[in-house]
């Protein structure tokens, strides 16, 4: 079999977050204050944690001022919209991100239509995924855009290809779509009711997993010299009972035959978290300086 090529999200991520840190450094200086960032989580849902401290660093490492909040799990609705209402008015802020999930009683939807449009870091207000059906410039949400941003490094072609894209999630499996179908892919989107979900598969030219099932993707769902992107983040039970990270693709088993594959951890994951930053370096240079391109 063939070496794939490992398309390596983490190294891209590092990139960019060096890129962004000069574009700071430089903005900082005419703008007079550093881009804010403001997370908000609800409750101690673990992977929740794990992923807002994530945040929360690679911001540190760019320049990034974190203003988030954590609530505690029983927190309300009209205390949530209240706290975003204040940061759409506050200027040190040019994103806020609620993180999901949020505890059952909350009405995610009707928060993240809360935030201002301009400040809308994961792109999941309406206006924003409204712009990207359209194809207008706006605030992408930051998965399906740590996607595109990674097959574009490798100059993977796109154009008149087939995709498919597993899962159909307004997090990630539309907008990925969306997102294909601008770059003129021929798209597919298949889902829990898709029949002969394998003889979909096995058309991919570039095959998204976006399904949330451990290594579900085995090699006779792919077709040889495909480009594969697992967009999965699973937690299963590895060796002498201690959990380990895997996607919705069986890694070693489809690298055989994939001609490029993004790995679980240190593909996708990373991604979403370069596009977060640059999501919100890019409102703070737009809405602070008008005169600059
Ligand atoms: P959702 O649960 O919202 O959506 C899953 C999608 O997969 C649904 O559209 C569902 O179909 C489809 N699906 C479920 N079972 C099957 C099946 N057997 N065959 C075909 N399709 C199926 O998940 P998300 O989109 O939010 O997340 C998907 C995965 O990506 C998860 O593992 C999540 O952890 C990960 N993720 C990773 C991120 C990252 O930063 N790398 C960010 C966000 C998510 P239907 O609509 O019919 O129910």
């Amino acid at each position: 079999a063939s070496i794939p090529q490992i398309l390596d999200g983490k190294a891209l991520a590092q990139k960019i977050q060096l890129e962004l840190k000069e574009k700071v450094a430089t903005l900082e200086s005419k703008i007079g204050r550093p881009p804010g960032l403001a997370v908000l989580m609800v409750g101690d849902n673990p992977a929740s944690a794990v992923y807002v401290r994530n945040k929360e660093r690679a911001c540190q490492k760019v320049g990034i001022a974190s203003l988030g909040k954590h609530f505690p799990g029983d927190a309300t609705q009209a205390e949530l919209a209240e706290t975003i209402k204040e940061l759409n008015q506050d200027d040190r802020v040019d994103g806020i991100l609620v993180q999901l999930p949020l505890p059952e009683h909350l009405d995610s939807i009707s928060l993240l239509h809360c935030i201002h449009p301009d400040k809308d870091a994961d792109g999941l207000h309406q206006v924003n995924l409204g712009k990207l059906v359209r194809s207008e410039s706006g605030l992408r949400s930051c998965t399906p855009a740590g996607v595109m941003r990674l097959l574009q490094e490798y100059h993977i072609p796109i154009s008149g290809k087939k995709a498919v894209v597993i899962g159909r999630s307004i997090l990630v499996g539309k907008p990925v779509a969306l997102m294909l179908l601008e770059q003129n892919a021929t798209v597919t989107m298949a889902h829990s009711r898709t029949e002969n979900l394998g003889a979909v598969c096995r058309e991919a030219d570039i095959l998204v997993a976006a399904v949330g099932k451990p290594e579900m993707i085995t090699r006779d769902l792919v077709k040889p010299g495909a480009v594969v992107i697992d967009v999965g983040i699973n937690r299963v039970e590895g060796k002498e009972g201690k959990s380990k990270l895997v996607g919705d693709v069986a890694f070693e088993e489809v690298a055989e035959i994939a001609s490029y594959i993004t790995p679980v951890p240190g593909g996708i994951g990373p991604m979403t978290v370069a596009m977060l930053l640059s999501n919100t370096v890019e409102s703070y240079r737009q809405f602070n300086t008008p005169d600059v391109d």
